[in-house]
């Protein structure tokens, strides 16, 4: 058996609704799959992730591999495209997920994430289970040892396999993951995961059009446009945030596979010969990147695809891999945060093909003298899965304390950087904590907290996963110090009133 989860999904998922992290979208109205809202919390904790992205990706000079300074602009291009980019870049084509029905749950799902358990046994059942879905699987177990009556499964008897491989006899014998009867799962058919929408008053097909399913097209049907309008030549890299819509088959595991979510994406620029080093140096600066803002545990891993699981664009090249997050629905196996990957020069060869402007997507080396498409890094990156990464990162259990839970925010990350109280609400000590405050909010949020006792607004604090909580208590009156209380060791120490400042702008990044 795998090792039990040592968080439960459950309880992140309550105290990020209880204390405003995550909300489902439209909960008033019964919410709507695959659809997710952040609340105060939340958003100042995304708002974080991506500016931490675009502050070290866009804005910190790096050095790259061969020892010079890096260069990368920022863009912002619109979320519906003429859909003939779509055309060119595969998606409209080939943007397919084979998919299975269930005739009796009505459940829908992907094809490549069914996993089925049998016993190596002419006739017998055979159970399927999503991939890495520890409980579905345990489920499948109990069910199968019930029907055959055994206590423990048998290697020798037993096998797991992809739903994929199952011939029509296997499917006919097999029960979906969430029916009782065999057999009520359909053949993987295909399914294009695109919204699609209409341009203008009339709906018409002339005007059909998507809502990107991600943001990396307009970096590439913009490149011309930079190049031109900007200093930067190759190796340079263009970097966008933004929302991308994928109509998933199956939503599921909190905002893990959302229908709407936040890319951020990077498509780095190089001449082929040095495909290599550009790309072995991206993978190792992103994985260390997520190392930096807080999950250093071993729940982080960076995974190289073998060759047969390359996308198409990736199939020959310097290589693919994903930096890998061990969620508490995923373990002991891990989901992808971010995808790094060589995808040569097909987008640009794709784009320049099909809009028939061959010279504007080719890159010429005037030191050279020759035109050419250059090859493409792209470390792609889930704002959505790097927050939901942060939140079960940081949740830490802790009976000790009031709260029970804490969490343990990188301070970089945490929504809200310190708590400031007065000890008593009389003696001057409100108006030296709210001036206080008036002062660190000009660059940190910072919460100002008058209620309740001072334990129980360290309780909020822990939940809300603030580093620091700055009382204003006797000693101020007297000796102009104030109390810092850290939130992992919970110590305190004092600090002069004038010193905070400098000192929280130290501590938060
Ligand atoms: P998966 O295999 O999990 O569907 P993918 O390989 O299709 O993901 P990419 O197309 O490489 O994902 O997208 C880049 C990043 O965008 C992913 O690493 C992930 O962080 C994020 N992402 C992709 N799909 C979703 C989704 N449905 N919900 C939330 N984030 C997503």
């Amino acid at each position: 058996m795998p090792d039990a989860p040592t968080k439960s999904m459950e309880e992140i998922v309550s105290l990020c609704r209880r204390r405003g992290f995550i909300f489902q979208s439209s909960e008033i109205y019964g919410g709507i799959n695959g659809f997710w809202d952040y609340g105060p919390l939340g958003t100042e904790l995304k708002r974080n992730l991506k500016n931490a992205w675009w502050q070290d990706i866009v804005r910190n000079e790096l050095i790259g591999p061969f020892g010079d300074p890096v260069q990368i602009v920022g863009l912002d291009s619109s979320i519906i495209m003429n859909p003939k980019v779509w055309v060119a870049s595969g998606h409209v084509g080939g943007f397919n997920d084979p998919m299975v029905d269930c005739r009796e749950s009505k459940a829908r799902y992907r094809a490549d994430h069914l996993m089925v358990l049998g016993a190596a046994e002419d006739g017998a059942r055979l159970y399927a289970f999503i991939d890495n879905d520890t409980e579905q699987r345990a489920k499948a177990e109990k069910i199968l040892l019930k029907y055959e009556r055994r206590e423990v499964l048998d290697a020798a008897r037993h096998f797991v396999r992809a739903f994929t491989t199952l011939n029509a006899d296997e499917r006919a014998r097999c029960v979906g993951p969430d029916a009782k009867e065999p057999g009520t799962l359909t053949e993987p058919r295909q399914f294009n995961l695109m919204f699609k929408t209409n341009v203008g008053a009339i709906e018409d097909p002339a005007n059909a059009a998507y809502l990107r399913p991600e943001t990396a097209q307009g970096i590439f049907a913009n490149f011309d446009n930079v190049i031109n309008s900007t200093r930067v030549r190759v190796p340079f890299g263009i970097a966008q945030i933004g929302k991308a819509f994928r109509n998933e088959v199956t939503p599921r595991n909190f905002t893990f596979r959302s229908r709407e979510f936040e890319q951020m994406e990077l498509e780095f620029f190089i001449r082929p010969d040095q495909a290599a080093q550009w790309y072995a140096w991206w993978r190792d600066q992103r994985f260390a990147w997520w190392q930096s803002i807080g999950l250093t545990s071993d729940n982080l891993q960076l995974r190289e695809h073998d060759r047969d699981e390359l996308a198409h664009y990736a199939k020959v090249g310097a290589g693919t891999s994903d930096i890998e997050y061990k969620f508490p629905f995923t373990s002991p196996g891990f989901g992808e945060l971010e995808g790094v990957a060589h995808r040569g020069e097909f987008d640009l060869r794709q784009h320049a093909e099909h809009s028939g402007k061959n010279d504007k997507a080719k890159y010429f080396d005037q030191e050279k003298n020759e035109r050419y498409f250059p090859h493409v890094i792209e470390p792609s990156a889930g704002a959505d899965r790097g927050t939901l990464a942060l939140l079960c990162e940081a949740y830490t259990k802790d009976e000790s304390r009031p709260s029970g839970v804490f969490m343990k925010f990188h301070p970089r990350m945490a929504p809200v950087k310190a708590g400031i109280f007065p000890l008593v609400n009389k003696d001057g000590m409100p108006e030296i904590a709210e001036r206080l405050h008036r002062e660190l909010r000009k660059r940190h949020m910072c919460e100002y907290d008058p209620k309740q006792t001072i334990g129980k607004r360290y309780a909020r604090m822990d939940e809300a996963g603030t580093p620091f909580c700055i009382t204003i208590d006797s000693e101020t009156l007297s000796a102009h110090t104030v109390t810092v209380r850290h939130r992992d060791t919970q110590l305190q120490e004092k600090m002069h009133i004038e010193a905070v400042s400098a000192w929280l702008d130290a501590q938060v990044g």
